[in-house]
């Protein structure tokens, strides 16, 4: 995979405590055009990075910025701008980071507008209880910055929410139905659930391989949940 493919959203905040910077992805080459674009946008340097989750594609580049002087926080209460608060869902310390000042939301990997959804470490009420402590942010006008993917309101992500329960619930009924992870892939609603997450009209959404992991992993996480 080339470095320039991750597609990860970053953030860029003014604070009164300095410049904060949010989820550098990995990759000299794209980070030296990231600290270019950074040093475009605004006076000083990256006072503080913060990472929805540890995940490389959001952290790979805290190094690099580490090296220029800025410092990772893991305790977000000491910049009061930005409120922070951690759930489970994608992984078992995801950070949402609300930015009132701009009223952007920064989600990470708990939502994703690119993709089909990854709720693997929460389970469907990790998942649940994530998206219900992100809509009670802001307002119907908050920018919902999703780990990958264009930003949206609060209707799409409540849309991504639905779509994910019917996804689960669908899964759930064929399994009970006796099928394995390959008839599941077969199921013509299954298919019809997916599309929807495909957002960006992409002509190959989700390679066959992905498709069937994703089958897995949810069935292991319907087991979990029981
Ligand atoms: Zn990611």
């Amino acid at each position: 995979m080339k470095h320039t493919d991750y597609g990860t959203n970053i953030g860029l905040l003014k604070t009164t405590r300095g410049i904060v910077l949010i989820d550098p992805m990995p990759g000299n080459e794209n980070l030296d055009v990231l600290n270019n674009a950074v040093k475009d946008l605004v006076d000083g340097p990256v006072k503080f990075i913060l990472n929805t989750h540890e995940h490389s594609d959001h952290s790979g580049g805290n190094a690099y910025f580490i090296k220029k002087g800025s410092t990772l926080l893991y305790d977000v209460t000491k910049i009061k701008e930005i409120h922070g608060f951690l759930v489970e869902s994608h992984t078992t310390e995801d950070k949402v980071f609300f930015h009132q000042k701009s009223n952007s939301i920064f989600v990470g990997d708990i939502y994703d507008t690119s993709w089909h959804p990854t709720f693997y470490s929460g389970g469907l009420s990790g998942f649940r209880k994530a998206i219900e402590a992100i809509l009670k942010l802001g307002n119907d006008d908050s920018i919902i910055v999703p780990g990958h993917g264009k930003p949206t309101r609060k209707s799409e992500l409540r849309a991504f929410r639905k779509n994910t329960l019917d996804w689960v619930s669908r899964v759930r009924k064929l399994k009970n139905d006796g099928m394995t992870a390959i008839e599941i892939k077969n199921d013509a609603q299954i298919n019809i659930i997916l599309d929807k997450f495909n957002l960006e009209d992409k002509a190959d959404f989700i390679p066959e391989k992905a498709f069937i992991w994703f089958i897995e992993r949810t069935l292991t996480v319907i087991d979990k949940d029981v």
